[in-house]
């Protein structure tokens, strides 16, 4: 018997990727389809990231929305209101774990969620609560940026000031560059544990360029 309870089946998406490669603007494309079908949605952001607006979410090109910038992922359950049904969520590898489990809720209780963030670090490590959401995600989209050295696919993203060792540090185009993984090297001979196997020499530059 159909009963109609899939209709109020929650859903999580992901838009992940690194500096650059339009996961905000995404975010704000899908959340402006949402205003046409007037479906009522609310946008959050952690508090941390004030590169630009207070609270409104800016994209590189200067695309912006209206958002509550949170100090915790608590506050996104505070200031949810009865009639939501979508919620976007910019920034959020930006938040603890604990936004696990407000998404989970949120989508529990039926509201498609939205959320956009980095997926590596700038030494390609994975960047806070990212695995775990991508893992229980419905949708992911992984999008790439420009490699501002050869043009090709960027999935990276390259930190200038290497003298800043911070997981977080946020900054704009002054401290970061998208990069393929041809001109993004975190290789590290003291911590490589696979020194021993030694592979025979290839032309990966060659081989590897996309056509
Ligand atoms: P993200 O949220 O992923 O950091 P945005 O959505 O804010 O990205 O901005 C994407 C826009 O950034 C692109 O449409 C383009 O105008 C601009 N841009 C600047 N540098 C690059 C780059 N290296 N590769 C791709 N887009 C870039
Ligand atoms: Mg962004």
């Amino acid at each position: 018997m159909v009963t109609g309870a899939h209709l109020l089946a929650g859903s999580i998406e992901v838009i992940c990727g690194p500096m650059f490669s339009g996961k905000t603007e995404e975010l704000i494309r899908r959340v402006k389809r949402a205003q046409i079908a007037r479906q009522k949605i609310q946008i959050f952001k952690p508090a941390v990231d004030d590169r630009y607006h207070e609270s409104d979410i800016v994209s590189h090109s200067s695309f912006s929305i209206q958002a509550v910038a949170v100090k915790g992922p608590v506050d996104i359950l505070k200031n949810l209101l009865d009639s939501t049904r979508i919620v976007a969520v910019d920034e959020v590898q930006f938040f603890d774990e604990t936004i696990l489990k407000v998404i989970s809720k949120l989508a529990r209780r039926g509201i498609r969620v939205i959320c956009a963030g980095l997926d590596q670090d700038y030494r390609g490590m994975p960047f806070g609560p990212i695995p775990e959401l991508l893992a229980m995600a419905d949708k992911v989209d992984k999008v790439q940026a420009v490699c501002t050295v050869c043009g090709l696919p960027a999935t990276k993203t390259f930190r200038k000031d290497n003298s800043h060792k911070d997981q977080v540090l946020v900054g704009e185009m002054d401290l970061y560059e998208a990069r393929c993984r041809m001109h993004c090297d975190y290789y590290d001979e003291a911590s490589d544990d696979m020194l021993a196997f030694s592979l025979p020499e290839t032309n990966v530059s060659a081989t590897n360029a996309p056509v």
